[in-house]
């Protein structure tokens, strides 16, 4: 029941209204019988957000696109990963003072540890973005061996050159330079890119491991090829449950079951099989 005890965290982000996170932390929070609410917040102006986090109260935010290095000069402290990494994707209020912490990071390395031992493996990294720096860095910390692909040269050179990786302009022809795994962290996948897939399909061999972190489509197109292909896959849910697992840990110090977590989500990204009546053939 929502009272005048109820504690609020969120997600902050622009756009915001395609986040699964109000499922995810809200069914967590349901569970555990807590009088705590997460909602979305589309902001626009940053300073003012923050400004309102710390007048209001509200104990805990995700930060979304495309705010997880912008918000970095508000906050009072980051830990050590999300200084390294410079992008915080959670902060804790704590009395008004706001510390900044990075669960993606955390929430890819251990969606691969599933599946795959990261050390020494060659992995092919797609993009230089928010979320390829946080993999990145999980992946040299695992001792991999690291390729990045980003059609901004200077941007992927950057990058590159902080994880003492190699960045490449083009992908190689298929007999060169295999690799073990491969990351898509681009958002093509997703719509209105979910018709296409960041590399070519022939690059695709059998007993790689491909992980896509798009998770809407939770197939996308390179998914499907790789799978096609004989490779083992690792869907965009995976990295989304287990980065979010880290965020109820850093608020209220409770690991939640991963498994719940993706049923929610499942739920949530499956569409319902029968038109319902109400609708009167309204489209949604
Ligand atoms: P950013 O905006 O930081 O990065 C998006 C990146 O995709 C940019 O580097 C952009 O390149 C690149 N890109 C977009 N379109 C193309 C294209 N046509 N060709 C090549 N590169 C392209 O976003 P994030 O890193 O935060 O997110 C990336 C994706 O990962 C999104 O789809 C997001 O939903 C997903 N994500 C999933 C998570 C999970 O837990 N599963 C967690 C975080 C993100 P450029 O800069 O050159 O435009």
């Amino acid at each position: 029941m929502i009272d005048a005890h109820t504690q609020i965290y969120g997600i902050i982000g622009n756009p915001v209204k395609h986040s699964l996170s109000p499922i995810i932390h809200n069914g967590v929070f349901q569970r555990l019988g807590l009088n705590a609410i997460y909602l979305a917040f589309e902001v626009n102006d940053l300073k003012k957000a923050i400004d309102g986090v710390r007048g209001l109260g509200l104990l805990g935010l995700s930060v979304t696109t495309p705010f997880k290095t912008e918000i970095i000069p508000f906050l009072d402290e980051l830990d050590e990963l999300s200084r390294k990494i410079q992008a915080v994707n959670t902060l804790l209020n704590e009395g008004g003072k706001i510390f900044g912490f990075n669960t993606d990071c955390l929430g890819a390395v251990q969606a691969l540890k599933e599946k795959v031992n990261l050390t020494g493996k060659r992995v092919y990294l797609l993009d230089a973005g928010g979320a390829a720096r946080a993999i990145g860095f999980g992946l040299k910390k695992e001792g991999a061996e690291i390729f990045i692909f980003n059609r901004s040269k200077e941007r992927g050179e950057k990058l590159a050159k902080e994880l003492g990786a190699r960045y490449l302009p083009e992908f190689p022809s298929p007999r060169d330079l295999i690799p073990e795994l491969i990351i898509n962290a681009t958002s093509i996948g997703m719509a209105p890119l979910a018709n296409q897939s960041p590399l070519p399909a022939d690059l695709l061999r059998e007993g790689m491991v491909v992980m896509d972190i798009v998770y809407h489509p939770r197939q996308t197109k390179l998914l499907k090829e790789a799978r096609l292909r004989g490779c083992q896959i690792i869907d965009g849910l995976e990295m989304l449950a287990r980065q979010a697992a880290a965020q109820t840990e850093i608020w209220i110090g409770h690991k939640p079951d991963i498994d719940l977590i993706k049923e929610d989500l499942q739920k949530a990204l499956t569409p319902p099989s029968l038109p319902s009546p109400d609708y009167g053939g309204i489209e949604r």
